[in-house]
């Protein structure tokens, strides 16, 4: 069998600095646990943009579509804010997400132990947090048509429309419920049904699809309720599927009970390959960060726990993930912090690169 393949794309601003560290997880599996991996890398975003014209080359969506995985650090900055809408650097970006048809975002919000005091939350409420928000990403209200400002009477109106087939709730029903299998067999779904036709299908389906899962104990929540409750006691939940907006709220609010922004993964994946591997990209939660890029700031967690989630999702090494995710526990636990994970106390953080190589020690 040939080895796992990985496309790297490091993309702006921060983004090359972090994946540097991730190169250096790569390259641990290779030297102390003989996994090896084929692994090439190209330009996303700005840095196609400057080589190109174009925020991705048709070379590098072709790359993308026969690796195993994708793994990308960031893409934008202000250099590119100029730039006409079909060369933006996050064109690139959505161009992959759209012709890899990835249509389950997955986000993990979790909370590592030595980090529970610095969240906003109670210690009580998110040490030992380890939950998962299934997002569909690719249809809903963002995409349904009909869509736009129109003229209606003597004012104008902005419409956009919340729109499900039972064939897109389905695939990202499936793609949680497995989900829920690897984890802790337990799925609650949020939507609006009391007020929302989609939402009735939505539940109906997933209901549907249930059948297939009977080890999984699925409930059902209003998105509404489940934000109450994301909040009031989280630990409540193991996975959660929800629909592209609800996802999008509530994976922010739940990211946000962990801590920082540089701590979080994210994957996104889509139907299973020949080899029966989803297509997949794998990606920090955080963007580009030009406030900070270049100065050796950014912590490299939320793309080395990204790469943990390809270990896991992608190439069935869940035992290795947990290597890579106790590492950064570790790491924590002995005191590492970079600048995003210290208060305004005076002590002192380590640089981008010393995070990396404490992980890689650990
Ligand atoms: P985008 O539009 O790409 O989402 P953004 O400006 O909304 O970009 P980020 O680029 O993620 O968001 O930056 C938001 C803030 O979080 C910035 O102040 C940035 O410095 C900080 N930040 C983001 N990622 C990290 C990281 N890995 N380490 C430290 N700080 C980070
Ligand atoms: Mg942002």
């Amino acid at each position: 069998m040939s080895n796992p393949s990985i496309l790297i794309l490091p993309g702006d601003g921060i983004g090359p600095e972090v994946m540097t560290e991730v190169k250096k997880v790569i390259s641990w599996f290779g030297a102390k646990r003989d996994i090896q991996f084929d692994v090439s890398e190209d330009l996303v975003g700005g840095a196609a943009y400057d080589a190109h014209g174009t925020p991705l080359h048709d070379d590098t969506m072709a790359r993308a579509q026969e690796v195993d995985a994708v793994l990308l650090g960031a893409v934008g900055g202000p250099k590119y804010d100029e730039l006409d809408f079909s060369v933006k650097p996050e064109r690139g970006l959505l161009r992959l997400r759209k012709e890899m048809d990835l249509f389950s975002n997955l986000r993990p919000a979790q909370c590592f132990d030595a980090l529970a005091d610095f969240s906003s939350l109670k210690k009580d409420v998110v040490a030992g947090l380890d939950i998962m928000i299934v997002r569909e990403l690719t249809s809903g209200i963002y995409f349904g048509e009909p869509r736009g400002i129109f003229e209606e009477g003597n004012e104008r109106v902005g419409i956009n429309t919340q729109r499900y087939t039972e064939s897109e709730i389905d695939r990202v029903a499936r793609s949680a419920f497995e989900l829920a299998m690897r984890r802790g067999k337990k799925l609650c779904s949020m939507e609006k049904a009391n007020v929302m036709e989609s939402g009735i299908l939505w539940r109906e389906v997933v209901t549907e699809v249930a059948k297939d899962y009977p080890e999984v104990a699925l409930s059902h929540m209003y998105a509404d309720a489940g934000a109450m409750q994301l909040c009031r006691w989280p630990k409540q939940f193991d996975v959660i599927v929800t629909d592209n907006l609800f996802g999008d709220l509530l994976s922010d609010a739940a990211a946000m009970l962990t801590g920082s922004l540089g701590m979080l993964p994210s994957a996104s994946l889509g139907a299973p390959m020949a080899n029966g591997r989803p297509k997949a990209l794998y990606e920090p939660v955080h963007g580009s960060a030009p406030d900070i890029a270049g100065q050796g700031k950014a912590n490299p967690i939320a793309c080395i726990l990204s790469f943990a989630m390809a270990l896991r999702y992608s190439f069935d090494l869940g035992s290795e993930a947990d290597r890579v995710e106790a590492a950064v526990e570790t790491a924590l636990a002995n005191g590492a912090r970079t600048a995003d994970l210290l208060g305004e106390e005076g002590a002192t953080p380590i640089s981008t690169s010393e995070m990396g190589d404490v992980i890689v020690a650990a």
